[in-house]
């Protein structure tokens, strides 16, 4: 059912974690198989330094958090708000049909803790 990529991201997640003194945080979470997930943002200069994510779902959910994290390292909050799922479905070669709202769940996490620092910042 699962791709290698998304078993590897899902056994092995690099940026499985809690950044501790994190600029921002976003949490969200779907009703549909209960995933709930927490991403930590490190921003410098507009750039994203650091990136953890904290999930407790499933494996779809767990490995396009990571994926999702890979691809928004070191890009700029601007950039990093462009990212779709379409892209991490990509970045796990392919997701079942049926996995796609939990990717969505990567990409509206990071959304909500890049708005968070956007508020913050201008406050
Ligand atoms: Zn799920």
């Amino acid at each position: 059912m699962y791709t290698e990529k998304t078993i590897k991201h899902f056994r092995n997640p690099k940026f499985a974690g809690e950044i501790k003194d994190a600029d921002a945080v976003g949490e969200v979470g779907n009703m549909k198989c209960g995933d709930v997930m927490k991403m930590f943002l490190k921003v410098e200069d507009g750039v994203i330094k650091d990136i953890k994510f904290q999930t407790y779902g499933c494996i779809a959910a767990i490995a396009s958090s990571d994926a999702m994290c890979e691809l928004a390292l070191g890009k700029t909050l601007d950039d990093a708000l462009k990212i779709t799922f379409k892209e991490v479905i990509k970045q796990l070669d392919d997701l079942p049909q049926i996995k796609f709202h939990c990717s969505v769940l990567g990409t509206a996490a990071l959304k909500k803790a890049i708005e968070n620092y956007k508020k913050k910042v201008s406050d």
